[in-house]
Formats: structure tokens, sequence, C-alpha cells
């Protein structure tokens, strides 16, 4: 339930709504907009002693919460969330672009790599040190020795760092080391990684698992958010469909759909997403056009020798070229209209 305050609520009267709130067995969530106020009651209480509140001095109106995520949901947060991220905004006016290897491989590629993509454009360096791959014979990763590599390589470049993070066992060193966790695909769904992230005082990248809808991706990130970790952004890495000539089918609408349903920033993966170089520019474009956030682009001093996911990396040329056919702004007529600016960023 939502409780609505009017736009002339006194503190006062807010602070009688969330003790209600609190009396009548549910969760206070406090949202205190540039023009109002919203009391969100989530949880399990007496839903019939949050409906009386609508008679409360100060109450404009109360009402239920359609969707079954709360906290996530633009009902009862309107206005966009920014996430910080070592002193990057994601969420703001700015296209945040996240770039790096899939695996942190040896000390030499993820430095070059970071200078490289910083150069370039990048905003933030990504890099895995703990793998989630499909079979056990594959690269796993470097574990302990990668998180120290990127630890150097943000302090070289200034770049904030995001790695996965597969286990609740490893949280408490990756937040020693990087500043921002990402919730991989295939752990999505992954409820105690989830309750622990809860608990962190660093933003979660969580991106959207496989086989997911959008309904439970945006039910995983409420994990976070009803556990006290507001910070967390929400990345779109393609799904699986019936398609063959891709590695995943990047969900174009799904980007634009969860930024309606969610506050939550929303970024895109077209490396994953695709699984093709030559599709990273168009995907990117695509992305950005809906209104995606944010960017996750996977680079490699030498894709053809990386250690995992080499076909879907750029090189260091490539990136650039990338960014700046982002970057570049649409120069063709569209039929025969005047070009006129679309509000993509609701
Ligand atoms: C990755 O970012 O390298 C990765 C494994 O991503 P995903 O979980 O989307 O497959
Ligand atoms: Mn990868």
């Amino acid at each position: 339930m939502i409780v609505n305050m009017s736009e002339k609520a006194t503190e006062q009267e807010i602070e009688h709504v969330i003790e209600r709130v609190r009396e009548a067995g549910y969760q206070p969530h406090v949202t205190r907009g540039v023009e109002r106020t919203i009391v969100a009651a989530v949880g399990n209480g007496r839903r019939h002693e949050i409906e009386a509140l609508l008679v409360a001095a100060g109450v404009e109106n109360v009402v239920a919460i359609a969707q079954p995520f709360k906290l996530v949901s633009r009902q009862v947060k309107p206005e966009r969330s920014v996430v910080n991220v070592g002193g990057v905004s994601i969420g703001g006016a700015e296209i945040v672009v996240i770039a790096g290897p899939c695996s942190v491989e040896s000390r030499e590629q993820l430095l070059s790599t970071a200078h490289a993509v910083k150069r370039a454009g990048a905003n933030m360096l990504r890099g895995g040190a703990y793998k989630p791959r499909t079979s056990p014979y594959d690269f796993q990763g470097l574990g302990l020795e990668a998180l120290k590599i990127l630890r150097e390589a943000r302090e070289q470049t200034d770049l904030p760092v995001v790695t996965e993070v597969m286990g609740t066992e490893d949280v408490d060193i990756i937040c020693e080391h990087a500043d921002m966790l990402q919730v991989g695909a295939r752990n999505m769904q992954n409820f105690a990684l989830l309750r622990r992230l809860a608990t962190i005082n660093k933003p979660v990248l969580l991106k959207r698992g496989p086989s997911a809808t959008v309904k439970e991706w945006l039910l995983a990130a409420e994990y976070l958010l009803s556990g006290g970790n507001d910070q967390v952004v929400l990345c779109e890495r393609g799904i699986k469909t019936f398609e063959t000539e891709m590695r995943n089918t990047f969900d174009l609408a799904a980007v634009a759909l969860a930024r309606d349903l969610s506050h939550l920033p929303v970024i895109a993966d077209p490396s994953h997403g695709t699984g093709k170089q030559s599709l990273i520019a168009a995907v990117s474009r695509a992305a950005v056009a809906v209104g995606a956030d944010g960017l996750i682009i996977e680079v490699h001093p030498c894709p053809e020798r990386a250690l995992s996911d080499g076909a879907q990396s750029l090189d260091f040329a490539g990136f650039e070229k990338v960014v700046r056919a982002i970057a570049e702004p649409l120069r063709r007529r569209v039929g025969s209209a005047r070009p006129v600016p679309v509000e993509t960023k609701a």
C-alpha cells in the first residue's frame, strides 16, 4: 500500500503516518520527492489500518501498489534514481560507458586495457576475477590475484571498478577491492547472495537472467532494496530464445520497459547480448535510443587470444570506434520529417 502525502503535509503529519504504518505491521519506506512525500507500507500487515489513513491529517490518498515488486517500482518512487559508483553517476544525464575484458588474465592485459578504454572515453572498468563458466574445464578466473590487479588499475586510471561476485563467501574480499559488485545472469535468482548483498554498503549491478521475465528481474532487485541496499543498477544482457545465430537475443524493449516500471537506472550489455563484435555498435546505439543509462562492453588487447568471450570482445581500436559511433548524433534524415527531440529519458 502507498500513502501519498499532500504537498502541504507537515513533518509531524508525515511522522504520524510512518508510525501508524509500523503499528499496522508493515515496514515503512519513505520517499521524499521534490513535491511530495510517499510512505510505502511494505510486507504483510493489516491492510484496513492503512486504508483508514485516508482520513489522517496531511494524507492525499491511499492506493494499492499494483505490481508485485514494490520498492523498485515507479509508483513508490516516481523520480529516477541515480547510483553513484566511486564518483561516477549512473542514471544521470551522461551515458556511462563501462569497458574492460571479460576476465582479468594478467596484470599486463588488464592495465593496458584500462589505459586504452580510459583514453577512448570509458567512465568505468570491468573485469572478471571469479568467472561463471558453463564448463568446469574452462578458465575460472584468477580470484584474489585479479582483484589486486583491478585495484591497481583503479589507482592508475581513476576508473571505478565493477567485478562479478558468484557466492556469499567472496562478498567481503570483493568489497575491499571493487567499487561495484556484479550479480551475473546465472545468479540473478541466487536469493542467499541477493540477501547478503542487500546488507553491503556498495552498489550492485544486477544482470537479467537468461530465462528471466522482466517481472522476475525486478523482483530480484526488490530483494536488494527491501533488505536495505537501494544502490542498484539493472543490466539487460540478452535472453535465451529459439534464435541460434547470436549467443543470446538482446531484448531491446526490456530496456525501455524496465525504465518504465522502475526508477532504477538500466544499462545494456551488447557484448553478451549478441556474442558478436560486429553487432556491438548497432546494438549500443539502439539501447541508448530506447533510454539506456549506460553500456557495459567487453574489450581485450587481442580478442583472438582471450581466455573467455573473445568472439564478442572488441580490440582497442574497435572500442574507440564504437564509442564514437554511439556519441555521433543522428545525421540522417528520417522520412520527410524534420528532426525533433524525442524524449526517451522519461
Ligand atoms: C560477464 O559479464 O562476463 C558475464 C559472465 O556476464 P553474464 O552474467 O551476463 O553472462
Ligand atoms: Mn564475458
